[in-house]
């Protein structure tokens, strides 16, 4: 691995990713400078505790390359049109991205990766991921972009035999020389936009994941531009295309169709002689896209070496994290589901097409969202709709424009009790089998500290209830 002694780096930015890759490089004997933008008290204590162990800190100025610096490496929040990276390229300097940087740190021995990017279900899958490994007893972590730095686990003494990691669109971007044992891309749907430029230039960068892979590139066959991408890498000699489905593939499509649900089991169809993995109901929550979900796990699993038994273990020992389909309470009939990690139109899509007849709460910050699309897939499911939040009149409008019989109570609170007067709304239009469900498909910032907090006043209004 790469030799850092007396190197001038320097680090753009600080948090939860800046700082532990600074301290790395310091440990490994690298002269550190650290650039940040922003110089509010946030930056100013973790600069405090960076400079106290020797390292130097820039605040108030994230644009301008150092003198003397010989590599960049970079957190997310840069955008690739950063003035910093001009320079960088102007005089030569390489830049990588946290990854890319554990990446060339892995020793000797180092475990094997199997990596998971999408636009949606990447931290579920990867959990189901290291349960199904762990199951089968490897020694394995999920890392990564879950929020265990990649840089610690690849330095640190503890040893893995293969690592279940979670892989931004932002961290690919700058992990060019990333060649990992197998790789799977759950979904493509547009998000980030304003950071990668263009959907293009999105699909791209998570494209990247499948480069070099060894042993199976992991596609999602309802969704083509993942296999599109599989299309366009270039792997190494041998290795499989293997596409997850809820159906029944066609026969035109890519590589070894492995992985697919049939009637209420999966099977491990290698064409020849299928093999029960594990039983639908044994995924929880029990929905569509979260099946899909499992089937990706498998997938990587399967291609891993992990027996059925095993998979269907792990499947089994998985809990799924709070906000995600959690189910909070049945109230006179009514079923209460929070979401409130769906932050985007896709998730929320999702999880509108996981239920008969729907009350949906929804709203708060779009983030430069359409919703009509949205809004006519649900229709024909939705009771009702409760809207909250700053922009949750993009909502309504796509409503009146696609659903104009759908009862819409428009909420123009956002106070501390406004989620529980959403509630109390959502329960007054339910009806006994009807599911409430908070899936806003927006940000949370507007109301809440985040998504956590919304879901948790959600849960809280409902228990209130019983
Ligand atoms: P990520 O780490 O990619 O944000 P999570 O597993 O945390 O993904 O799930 C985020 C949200 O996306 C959840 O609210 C869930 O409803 C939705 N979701 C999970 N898996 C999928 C999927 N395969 N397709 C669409 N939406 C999904």
């Amino acid at each position: 691995s790469e030799d850092f002694s007396g190197r001038s780096v320097t680090v753009a930015g600080l948090g939860v990713s800046g700082v532990p890759t600074a301290k790395a490089l310091h440990r490994l004997g690298a002269k550190v400078t650290v650039v940040n933008g922003s110089d509010d008290d946030r930056a100013r204590s973790q600069a405090a505790e960076l400079e106290a162990l020797g390292l130097t800190v820039r605040l108030g100025d994230g644009e301008t390359l150092p003198p003397g610096t010989e590599l960049v490496v970079t957190t997310p929040g840069w955008k690739p049109s950063s003035p910093l990276f001009a320079a960088a390229e102007a005089a030569g300097v390489a830049v990588w991205g946290d990854v890319e940087l554990a990446w060339r740190l892995r020793g000797p021995n180092a475990a094997d990766w199997l990596a998971i990017t999408g636009t949606n279900g990447k931290t579920t899958t990867v959990k189901m991921l290291a349960s199904m490994l762990e199951a089968a007893g490897l020694r394995t972590a999920a890392v990564g972009n879950i929020g265990v730095p990649l840089v610690d686990v690849v330095l640190g003494d503890e040893p893995y035999d293969v690592l279940a990691v979670e892989l931004s669109s932002y961290q690919l971007h700058w992990a060019p020389s990333l060649r990992v044992h197998s790789a799977a891309v759950l979904n493509l749907a547009p998000d980030h936009l304003d950071w990668h430029g263009s959907m293009e230039a999105y699909a791209a960068d998570k494209g990247r994941i499948y480069e070099g892979n060894q042993v199976a590139c992991v596609y999602n066959v309802a969704d083509p531009a993942t296999e599109d991408l599989v299309r366009e890498a270039d792997v190494v000699e041998g290795c499989r295309a293997i596409g997850f489905t809820l159906g029944t593939p066609a026969p035109s499509q890519l590589g070894v169709v492995e992985g697919l649900l049939v009637d209420r089991a999966f099977v491990d169809d290698r064409r020849q002689n299928a093999q029960e993995l594990a039983a639908v109901t044994d995924v929880h929550p029990t929905v569509p896209h979260n099946i899909a979900n499992a089937l990706a796990a498998a997938a990587l699993a399967r291609a891993y070496g992990v027996e059925p038994a095993a998979i269907r273990q792990g499947l089994l020992n998985f809990r799924p994290d709070a906000h995600r389909i959690a189910h909070v309470a049945d109230v006179a009939g009514v079923a209460y589901i929070d979401d409130s990690k769906a932050t985007n139109t896709h998730a929320a899509e999702a999880s509108l097409a996981a239920y008969e007849h729907i009350v949906w709460i929804a709203g708060g910050l779009a983030k430069g969202a359409e919703f009509d699309d949205l809004v006519a897939k649900a229709a024909p499911r939705l009771r009702g709709v409760v809207l909250i939040g700053a922009e949750r009149g993009l909502i309504r409008e796509a409503l009146e424009r696609q659903a104009p019989d759908v009862p819409v109570v428009d909420l123009d609170r956002t106070d501390e009790g406004a989620m529980a007067a959403a509630v109390a709304a959502a329960a007054r239009l339910a009806e006994e089998g009807d599911t409430v469900l908070l899936a806003p498909a927006c940000a949370s910032m507007d109301m809440f500290t985040n998504y956590n907090v919304r879901g948790d006043m959600f849960a809280a209004a409902v228990r209130e209830m019983v």
